[in-house]
């Protein structure tokens, strides 16, 4: 099998490497491998300078901003940025309610938020999972109901990730209580400053704020912010789902984790020489990386895979293997880092970061809250569990 990439590819990701390590500002890319991205700042940011070079949302159809770029360099793409530290741009934007209103949506819908949505000009997030609706997504609850020109709408929705710098939110309602639960579900558009909503941060396991809950009390929403036909929602959010399980593999973030483990290791000694000669972390490292290049590899057959718009269900496996691999990362880091990851301080020691005022090297201090961060990756677009019974039908026929 040959492995290697061809000499335009390899130009291809020198002439995007370049762009990236140049125009990216440096203070913003340094933020991003010590883990202190400012949001939305640097998102925003980021987006607009890609955005400016037609780089920052290649997998959109061409019409709508995109790039008619083979799957190989999507793949250098997207492994480039990661391995230059830009960080990840806004998923909801770039990999989720742009290619829906893109393939979906009608004229009006593409000419009013294609280009804001593209530039980050405004902040999108996700309302489909409800407090009875994560896994089992049909049951969702939350109600709207046609009133002239308008969508009445009430209900709840749950783990909103940064919704609070969100300005407007996509949702999956239910607009037919009568029919299979998949058949009475619709695709809305809101303005989050109409009135009704409410959002209400939740604190995380670190100590952190991305994810909320909304609240919606007869919110008043114009037909016209419908996104496909009525009940096509389903069929939408499949679509979505798909796209965001194919983005969340990050396998160029987890190289640079891997490399950032195998330096620390190398910087810290032992009475045997430094820890990288400690044969099990060695070996834990050799198995990470090898794991990592399987997925790697498995990357671009699905990426290649994926013609027409259609969605490859190997997809899951990426979501599957990518989520458990970021979290090995994140656990080899952490048992680098040793006692040093859990220093022990008063509250007020805490600085900004929520680290503490004590001789432990502050990357030592982070990795223990981004260990406990990362048990979200294994949860958020869809569970472990829910993507082997993807696996098991749609792949292995089982
Ligand atoms: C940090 C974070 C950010 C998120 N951001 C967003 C967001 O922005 N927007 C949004 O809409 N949603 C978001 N989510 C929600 C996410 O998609 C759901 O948490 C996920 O789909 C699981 O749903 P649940 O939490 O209701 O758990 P449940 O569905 O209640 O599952 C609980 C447990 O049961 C298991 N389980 C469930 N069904 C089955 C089954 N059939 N077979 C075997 N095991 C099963 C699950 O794997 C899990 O371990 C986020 C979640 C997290 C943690």
């Amino acid at each position: 099998m040959q492995l290697r990439f061809t000499p335009s590819e390899e130009a291809f990701r020198t002439e995007l490497r370049e762009f990236f390590t140049t125009e990216i500002p440096e203070d913003i890319r340094r933020r991003n491998a010590e883990g202190k991205t400012i949001y939305p700042d640097d998102i925003v940011t980021t987006t607009q300078i890609l955005n400016k070079r037609g780089i920052a949302v290649p997998a959109w159809p061409v019409e709508a901003g995109g790039q008619d770029w083979t799957p190989v360099q999507h793949h250098i793409w997207r492994e480039e940025m990661a391995l230059n530290f830009v960080p990840d741009l806004l998923p909801f934007n770039a990999g989720m309610v742009g290619p829906v209103i893109a393939q979906f949506g009608n004229d009006a819908q593409k000419e009013r938020f294609l280009p804001i949505t593209r530039n980050l000009d405004l902040w999108w997030c996700q309302g489909f999972s409800e407090p009875e609706a994560g896994s089992d997504l049909a049951s969702l609850k939350t109600r709207a109901v046609r009133d002239g020109d308008h969508y009445v709408v009430n209900g709840q929705k749950t783990w909103t990730t940064l919704g609070q710098f969100a300005k407007w939110i996509f949702m999956l309602v239910r607009t037919d209580p009568d029919v299979k639960k998949q058949a009475g579900i619709s695709f809305l558009l809101i303005d989050l400053d109409t009135p009704g909503i409410e959002m209400r941060p939740i604190q995380l396991i670190d100590g952190g704020y991305e994810v909320n809950e909304v609240f919606f009390s007869d919110v008043r929403v114009p037909v016209e912010n419908l996104v496909g036909e009525e009940n096509q929602g389903w069929t939408i959010a499949k679509f979505l789902l798909g796209n965001e399980r194919s983005g969340i593999a990050r396998v160029g973030y987890t190289k640079t984790k891997l490399a950032r483990a195998k330096k620390l290791a190398s910087e810290i000694t032992t009475p045997n020489g430094t820890l990288l000669d400690d044969p099990a972390i060695a070996s834990r490292l050799a198995d990470l990386e090898n794991q990592l290049l399987a997925l790697e590899i498995t990357q671009l057959r699905v990426v290649a895979g994926s013609a027409n718009g259609k969605q490859n269900p190997a997809s899951s496996l990426l979501k599957l293997r990518g989520s458990e691999l970021q979290q090995e990362a994140m656990e080899l880091l952490a048992d680098i880092a040793g006692p040093d990851s859990l220093p022990v301080a008063g509250v007020d020691a805490a600085d900004a970061n929520g680290t503490a005022d004590v001789a432990s090297p502050e990357w030592a201090q982070l990795t223990v809250p981004t260990y406990l961060n990362y048990r979200k990756v294994t949860i958020y677009g869809g569970s472990s569990e829910v993507q082997r019974q993807i696996i098991d039908k749609a792949v292995l026929g089982l």
